[in-house]
């Protein structure tokens, strides 16, 4: 077999009968039922028409059938366009009339409906338990590595979402080296609580589990309480957060749950050293943070083994290369990286160096032993009378204060300054201005303390908890 899946769903290490996913109902399904499943929905969308190479928008909540139709699209020869199911019509309207796909794997006849508007095209609609006729012919398994696996569109933090074709040969080349660093084998139970739509879910998790031949328990969304039992009932041995899960075990009062565990990873947006601390202390494990995107999927991450540092995201992992510009801005290289955006050579301009390493836009340091840090994104620095401000080492200081719950820091045009240092922060208890202007000015110089403070009852995020700077400003 020359394609992943096709290799994936035949990887019999812990035997064809083990249970490989649980559904959020329960429900266990096989190495082999995954196989045969798989095999047959495959057949079927090659049988309703579809052909190699057309895209397929997968839009479902989490279920074992999302990843039986994610991976049957794959063994057709099908890119499958992930796309979140919390969408406004708006933003289903730009991603579809960007990927025009040619079929819609979607729960919902009102999403369908959008889908068939915007797509400018027939499109095939699809449940995601693809009842389909069986076509025994159909020849499965025969993408090429250089041929689009995946089109996802990045988070949308920084502007309009970018669509990022992602090869079998990028999905390989990243999952081969996370699993090499973090001793991923087929005795692994991943309790996978983030959505699919993403890479983090999809292509960390799900790739990750079937890569390895190893297994994985799906669950509906992230609760504290059900993270916690399951956890402690020692079933699991991975799982894999974003910073706002964590700060959410850690308010409950849960994270000595996570003691029962292999390994605890953090991803997707910045942890705050305090934060991964606290979870440290209580798990008996700091949880590994590594750094990725959409764009390379996963690039640096803390070692397994060695020590993991607070505040920063590592070491390469197998494979990549990170360097950093005078400008601090950290580039990559490796098999792992994308070619191209898709059809955004504004982006491609932007995001690739003449001498072919891809421009991440975020900026990061080196500390003396080679643990890259990172200090934000470029389009995020506050200039104010000169001075760059990263606004995370802010943010760092603020939540250190034990009134304040979240804080961000945007940059506010100012006449006098240029940019002027803007804290939006959500307090629990009473806290004045003045004191937190004093807390942050004994720990950073002066330029950094925020001029105005604004307060709100929660930061706006997106599906993956980044926090929407742009929106603030
Ligand atoms: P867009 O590119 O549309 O603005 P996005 O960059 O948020 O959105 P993703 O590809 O989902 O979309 O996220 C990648 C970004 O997430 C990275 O460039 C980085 O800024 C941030 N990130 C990921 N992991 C970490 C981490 N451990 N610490 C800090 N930032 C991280
Ligand atoms: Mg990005």
């Amino acid at each position: 077999d020359r394609s992943l899946p096709g290799r994936w769903v035949r990887q019999w290490a812990a035997g064809p009968d083990r249970a490989q996913i649980t559904d959020v109902d329960g429900t266990e399904i096989s190495t082999l039922q995954l196989e045969e499943r798989t095999r047959r929905a495959a057949q079927g969308l090659i049988g309703a028409g579809l052909v190699p190479g057309d895209r397929v928008v997968l839009s479902a909540p989490t279920s074992a059938g999302f990843v039986q139709a994610y991976v049957a699209a794959l063994r057709a020869g099908l890119v499958v366009v992930p796309m979140n199911t919390g969408y406004t019509r708006s933003e289903v309207e730009a991603v579809v009339s960007d990927a025009r796909p040619a079929a819609a794997i979607v729960d919902s006849d009102e999403r369908a409906g959008w889908i068939r508007e915007a797509a400018g095209r027939p499109v095939e609609v699809l449940g995601p338990e693809l009842r389909l006729p069986e076509a025994p012919d159909a020849v499965l398994d025969a993408a090429a590595a250089e041929d689009m696996a995946l089109l996802v569109y990045t988070s949308g933090t920084t502007g309009r979402p970018k669509g990022v074709p992602l090869t079998h040969a990028n999905l390989l080349a990243s999952i081969t080296g996370v699993g090499r660093a973090w001793r991923w084998t087929a005795e692994d139970r991943l309790l996978l609580t983030l959505p699919l739509f993403h890479v983090h879910g999809l292509g960390v998790g799900v790739n990750g589990v079937l890569a390895h031949g190893a297994a994985m328990d799906l669950r509906a969304g992230f609760d504290v309480a059900d993270v916690a039992a399951r956890a402690r009932s020692g079933r699991v041995s991975l799982f894999f957060g974003v910073p706002a899960m964590y700060h959410r075990i850690a308010d409950a009062g849960a994270a000595d749950a996570l003691r029962a565990l292999r390994l605890v990873v953090s991803g997707s947006a910045p942890l705050p050293a305090t934060l991964a601390t606290a979870i440290g202390d209580a798990a008996g494990q700091l949880p590994l943070e590594r750094y990725g995107m959409t764009e390379t999927m996963m690039l640096t991450g803390n070692p397994y083994d060695g020590p993991r540092r607070p505040g920063t995201v590592g070491v390469p992992f197998p494979g990549v290369e990170v360097r950093l510009a005078a400008d601090g801005e950290i580039q990559v290289r490796g098999p792992n990286v994308i070619g191209a955006y898709f059809n955004r050579p504004d982006a491609d301009a932007e995001a690739f160096t003449d001498d072919g390493w891809f421009r991440t836009g975020d900026l990061g340091e080196h500390d003396a032993d080679g643990y890259l840090r990172i200090s934000g994104r470029s389009k995020d620095l506050v200039i104010t009378g000169g001075f760059n401000v990263h606004p995370v080492e802010v943010e760092d200081a603020l939540v250190s204060h034990p009134a304040v719950v979240e804080a961000a820091v945007v940059g506010r045009p100012s006449e006098a300054w240029g940019e002027e240092v803007t804290a939006v922060v959500v307090l629990e208890g009473p806290v004045s201005d003045a004191d937190l202007r004093t807390h942050v000015a004994q720990r950073l110089a002066a330029y950094k303390v925020p001029k105005r403070f604004e307060r709100v009852d929660r930061l706006p995020r997106n599906a993956l908890g980044k926090v929407l700077r742009q929106s603030l400003r």
